[in-house]
């Protein structure tokens, strides 16, 4: 089985993660769309910037909640791979 996941322009790669001493990962670096350079950290509900840090939601909690959503899709098909066999 594999399972296509398209990746949407808006949604910066995610490389710069911030994990705890048990290697979870606490928030992901994302790149400001406005200054280059300069990055936010953010998690699917809070974030560094401006916005994030009057209380609002913004596009940074988004993108790290679309990319939480997408590695954990792609962990449930390899493990579905596991077990029932993956023919690719
Ligand atoms: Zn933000």
């Amino acid at each position: 089985m594999r399972l296509e996941t398209t990746q949407p322009d808006n949604v910066p790669e995610l490389s710069i993660k911030v994990r705890d001493q048990g290697g979870r990962a606490l928030a992901y670096g994302v790149p400001s769309a406005t200054r280059p350079g300069l990055y936010h950290f953010a998690n699917s509900t809070q974030c560094t910037c401006p916005a994030g840090q009057r209380g609002q939601r913004c596009w940074h909690t988004a993108a790290v909640g679309q990319h939480v959503a997408a590695v954990r899709t792609q962990q449930l098909a390899q493990r579905y791979d596991d077990i029932f066999g993956g023919e690719s």
